[in-house]
């Protein structure tokens, strides 16, 4: 973590303030702006009008406050915010590659992201090739003369493997390509701008919302990068225009100034499960874990105040266990048996049958993907010793318990 950047202090800190004093900033009710003179048009058209907006799709206020707020959190310059989490991935790869490029990936990606990447791009003839991110001879050997960029999730969907960030930003960097990381998982965990990355996308829709009232998302990068997304004449975002309406920037905003304590929260509670499921004799993949694979890099690049992530994976080898295990749960309360994360309650789902359905099963099995894996995004339960109660009494009724457990 670099000493410099204090992520939490940089949100405290800002000060952004509404028309009439108002605490928390005026929201942006219009699609165009007004002009005393014609001539500060003209220049904020070029983007040389420093504080003036222009028409909505390109910028508005209430953006720029999240946007503001988004590059204070990940120590960027700048950042732009977007109408979801996909439309960030896919517009900053397509403003660094086209016809002709290539792009080195993780193979464990958000499956949205992989489908993109795999049936998507070729078609404009980006290639990608995906390889095992945490084997960085792997990812070496994948890079060629017209590769642009490396892309990669802080901790990867749905495995929760954890990418050596500042390896894959010095091979980057030896190659004059840029890496591009996906940090949903871990706001304020990691900052992965500050370990070398090159661009931070993010669906806002998880943590950093957290209240799975809409989707959302944001490119977080040098001033530079931004203002080639946004250029009138080539920018990817400004004229493929995925941007997000104010009301929901405005929302958002409100919504990460307690991410500080949601994250510490949902930290806590993966934590005890984790260990609880283990205890119990059930396979459980858990980055928090001394003997996880991905333990140390985590441990290298984290802020130590805010644990090991809300996420955890536990394989109950089957598709039909997994099934009867979260149908039992989502009647025991224990959470709700659904896709995302990041939610204020416990959200769980089969991966393989969801949200990385779209990578096909002999990948799945190749990436170590079991069928019967479930994603448990751990919410900010009071009680957590009284959801595991929940959950063990599950794994009881549904017979799954391992025989031999001392839970
Ligand atoms: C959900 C998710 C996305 C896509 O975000 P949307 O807001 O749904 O478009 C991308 N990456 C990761 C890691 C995600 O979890």
């Amino acid at each position: 973590m670099s000493k410099k950047h204090n992520p939490v202090r940089a949100l405290f800190e800002l000060k952004q303030f509404g028309e009439f004093g108002d605490v928390n900033p005026s929201v942006t009710d219009s699609a165009t702006y007004t002009f005393m003179q014609a001539k500060t048009m003209t220049d904020t058209f070029h983007g040389e009008s420093e504080g003036c907006f222009l028409y909505s799709r390109h910028w508005n206020p209430s953006n720029k406050y999240l946007a503001d707020a988004m590059a204070a959190m990940e120590g960027t310059e700048g950042a732009w915010i977007t109408a979801s989490g996909m439309g960030a991935i896919t517009s900053a790869l397509l403003q660094l590659c086209k016809s002709g490029d290539h792009i080195v990936s993780s193979l464990t990606t958000y499956g949205g992201t992989f489908a993109f990447m795999q049936n998507w791009l070729p078609r404009y003839n980006i290639s990608v090739s995906f390889v095992d991110i945490t084997n960085l001879d792997a990812v070496r050997a994948a890079i060629r003369p017209n590769t642009k960029v490396i892309y990669t999730e802080t901790m990867t969907n749905p495995l929760l493997q954890i990418s050596d960030i500042p390896s894959l930003s010095e091979i980057a960097r030896e190659k004059g390509i840029k890496l591009v990381v996906d940090n949903t998982f871990t706001p304020l965990i990691v900052a992965p701008a500050l370990l070398g990355a090159d661009v931070v996308v993010y669906s806002l829709t998880k943590f950093v919302n957290g209240k799975n009232d809409c989707v959302a998302g944001a490119i977080c990068a040098k001033q530079e990068f931004i203002n080639e997304l946004i250029d009138v004449n080539a920018g990817t975002a400004m004229l493929l225009g995925p941007v997000l309406d104010p009301f929901r920037s405005a929302s958002i905003l409100k919504n990460m100034h307690t991410l500080h304590i949601r994250m510490q929260q949902h930290s806590r509670n993966a934590a005890f499960l984790a260990e609880k499921f283990r205890d119990a004799g059930i396979k459980v993949r858990y980055p928090g874990f001394e003997d996880d694979p991905g333990h140390l890099t985590l441990r290298r690049m984290m802020h130590p105040a805010f644990g090991f992530g809300g996420m955890i994976a536990i394989d109950m080898e089957t598709a039909e266990n997994a099934s009867r295990l979260m149908e039992s749960m989502e009647l025991a309360d224990v959470g709700y048996l659904a896709v995302s994360l990041g939610y204020f309650k416990t959200l769980f789902s089969n991966s393989g049958k969801s949200t990385s359905s779209e990578v096909p099963e002999e990948l799945q099995r190749q990436m170590g993907m079991s069928e019967g894996l479930i994603r448990f995004s751990v919410g900010l339960d009071f009680d957590i010793e009284n959801t595991w109660k929940r959950i063990y009494q599950c794994l009881k009724e549904t017979q799954l318990l391992p025989s031999g457990s001392f839970a």
